[in-house]
């Protein structure tokens, strides 16, 4: 057994832990002894203070230095133990349920002078202390300030502080896996003694060395890994794809804007990619309304001109049905598209399945459905997913795998998270970057209104569709039941119908595929004003006509979501407006958050102050979609370790040979289980 493995091992190890201690404990999803040390002190209590009986306060812990001087063991079930105590200026209770004769006996002999400390009480005319803590006889010898965790019921404090010494005490020491010059950053302070100090309770609250070493390692970790399955992508060998440069003219020809600086740097460095023996794994990023969906079809293009295929998956069928009417329109005639979702039914589907097979399909769009197992490409040469910011590293690379040994990858994300998120997130990828927008880009005038203002806001609308102009108004999930959802927008629907003489069409999620089709198109001819929606419209779409957002009950969305949303306008050249509806009078979070909002349509800088009011975790659900989390890094808090981290991580070219030295870190961490896949 490596000593590390002691740390990795079941906490029903430790002494004092039986089967009914260690269920309490994974309750607390505390299943190791490494968890188990990551259950972070919380407070501490001082004992220092020590009184007289006469000056004590009652709901304080305290301490006393007390006589005993008489015992009471009622001996009958229920009935507490108790030992009267006392000073020079009075009297005072020690109460005691649960605890045997002897051990009191022990503790608190007869006649002698000891030193003890809880929490008091006043009852029937005197204190007392329910299970004191004894702390021994001289004031000087004794431990001051004690640690208090966050315990699980049935878990005393006192119990739960002896099982946590008796781990620290026994922590192994560990071959050091840090750099020299990296752990000199941290005062030399090796991995044991910073879990020492960590829990040490004059450290709480405080982010010294110790603490900095533990968040570095806790980063290293995840990058190691990152680096590892980059290197195992990189490692493998595909036909290198042949085309022309001038394949994008095709698609330039069709449209009527030049492409930005940076959607010209995004095309050319995935063409290297495509054009390089290695296989290319690389996310896309920019901020909704960027322009990604040309680089990806250029890329697209450039792929199928080289007699490949490709799958583009976006994640929802509304967008998948947009992608692939303008797959159609700015694509040259003979490529063939075809698009499948799970509402394609069983004969077309049929046809498809045969078709790819053929290679009669060039281009692929599609849901998830474009993966499922039944589905065989000829000769897929690239997969993109569209927006696809919740794919884990791991399913990640479950789809490169499957997408087979000539398979390019490009994953196209709007998140706008800063930096080091990017690196601990898509850190298995290369990154493109778009961050100009688009020239004819307009700043979006944002406004916030009470719903008993709403015909305030029906008369600006009705300029605004005078003008010419289209609007979005969305409804979110107002229950987590989809019934009430869809009932909301339907009497949201009916009023602004009444408003708006009929020129209002409604979109949700129990709408067929046609009938989706019909309200988008609809939307399109102008034939509606007015598109009424829940959040389907959030990701992706795209109506450069639309130039007023209207989405209510706001305050369910965080920044981020409301910053995709409000990217549904501003995409023509008229001013934009979103319009935020409120319920009542706003949280003082919730005006935080509009106030950012108003201040800034640069999607970065809201996503960070997300980050900041929400914590990175919550940020765009990343903990429900199994994506690794920290335990104490904190990827705004800790840039400058991030970056360390990366460094560092460039520096050690981590090899199948020198991995083993950092095991103990990944198996820890739990990060080590994805090597087994890797080559
Ligand atoms: P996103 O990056 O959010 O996916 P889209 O690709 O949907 O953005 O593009 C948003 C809108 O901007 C589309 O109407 C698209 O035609 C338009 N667009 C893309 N690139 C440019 C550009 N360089 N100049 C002007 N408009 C552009
Ligand atoms: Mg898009």
């Amino acid at each position: 057994m490596s000593n590390y493995e002691y740390l990795l091992s079941d906490i029903n190890k430790i002494n004092g832990i039986g089967t009914k201690t260690a269920k309490l404990f994974r309750k607390k999803n505390i299943n190791t002894i490494f968890d188990l040390l990551w259950n972070l002190p919380r407070d501490i209590i001082d004992r220092s203070d020590l009184r007289k009986i006469n000056q004590l306060q009652i709901g304080k812990i305290q301490t006393i230095s007390v006589n005993v001087r008489k015992y009471n063991f009622p001996r009958v079930r229920n009935l507490p133990n108790r030992v009267l105590c006392e000073d020079e200026t009075g009297k005072l209770d020690c109460i005691f349920f649960n605890s045997y004769e002897g051990y009191i006996r022990k503790i608190l002999p007869l006649n002698s002078r000891v030193i003890i400390s809880g929490k008091i009480n006043f009852y029937k005319n005197r204190y007392q202390i329910t299970n004191p803590t004894y702390l021994g006889n001289n004031i000087n010898s004794i431990k001051k300030v004690d640690t208090k965790y966050s315990l699980t019921e049935g878990l005393n404090e006192k119990k739960y502080n002896k099982i946590i010494s008796e781990v620290l005490n026994k922590i192994p020491d560990l071959n050091e896996w840090l750099d020299i010059n990296i752990i000199n950053k941290f005062e030399n302070i090796k991995w044991k003694d910073a879990i020492i100090q960590l829990h040490d309770p004059k450290n709480l609250n405080k982010k010294g060395s110790f603490y900095k070493r533990l968040v570095f390692d806790e980063i290293l970790s995840s990058f190691l890994i990152n680096s590892k399955i980059r290197k195992s992508v990189k490692k493998l060998k595909k036909i290198k794809k042949k085309f022309s440069s001038n394949n994008i003219e095709h698609i330039t020809n069709k449209i009527d804007f030049e492409l930005t600086k940076d959607q010209l740097k995004a095309i050319n460095e995935i063409n290297d990619d495509l054009r390089s023996e290695q296989k290319m794994f690389r996310l896309l990023q920019g901020d909704v309304g960027s322009g990604k969906t040309i680089v990806a079809l250029t890329s697209i293009l450039n792929v199928i001109k080289s007699k490949f295929q490709v799958a583009f998956m976006a994640p929802t069928e509304i967008l998948a049905q947009q992608h692939y009417n303008l797959a159609k329109s700015l694509l040259p005639d003979n490529v063939k598209i075809d698009i499948l979702t799970s509402k394609t039914d069983n004969k077309i589907r049929k046809k498809i399945i045969n078709n790819l097979e053929n290679h009669q399909i060039d281009l692929l769009i599609g849901t998830h459905s474009l993966f499922q197992n039944k589905i065989n490409y000829k000769k897929l040469g690239l997969i993109i997913i569209d927006e696809q910011h919740k794919f884990g590293v791991k399913q990640r690379k479950k789809l490169s795998d499957k997408g087979g040994k000539n398979c390019d990858i490009l994953v196209m994300s709007a998140t706008p998270i800063p930096r080091t998120m990017i690196m601990t997130i898509f850190g298995d990828m290369d990154v493109s970057i778009i961050k100009s927008k688009p020239k004819n880009r307009k700043e979006i005038t944002t406004l916030s209104k009470l719903d008993k203002k709403i015909e305030e806001i029906l008369a600006f609308l009705k300029k605004q569709v005078k003008n010419g102009n289209q609007i979005f108004w969305v409804c979110p999930l107002i229950e987590e039941s989809k019934k009430v959802d869809h009932q909301s927008s339907v009497s949201r629907y009916e009023y602004l119908k009444k408003n708006f003489s009929n020129k209002v069409g409604i979109l949700h999620g129990n709408l067929d595929k046609d009938r989706k089709e019909k309200i988008l198109n609809d939307f399109l001819n102008k034939k509606i004003d007015i598109l009424v929606s829940t959040t389907v419209i959030e990701v992706g779409i795209d109506f450069p006509n639309a130039n007023v957002i209207v989405i209510e009950n706001a305050n369910k969305f965080g920044l981020s979501q409301l910053h995709q949303l409000r990217g549904r306008v501003g995409r023509g050249d008229k001013e934009a407006y979103c319009i935020l509806m409120f319920k009542s009078n706003l949280s003082e979070n919730a005006k935080k958050r509009i106030k950012i909002l108003k201040s800034s349509n640069d999607g970065f800088k809201i996503s960070e102050e997300d980050m900041k009011l929400r914590g990175y975790g919550d940020l765009l659900g990343f903990k429900q979609s199994g994506i690794q989390s920290f335990r104490i890094a904190d990827p705004i808090l800790n840039e400058d370790l991030f970056f360390l981290a990366e460094q560092e991580v460039k520096r050690i070219e981590v090899t199948n040979e020198n991995i083993d030295n950092y095991m103990p870190l990944l198996k820890m961490y739990d990060r080590a289980d994805i090597l087994n896949d890797l080559v």
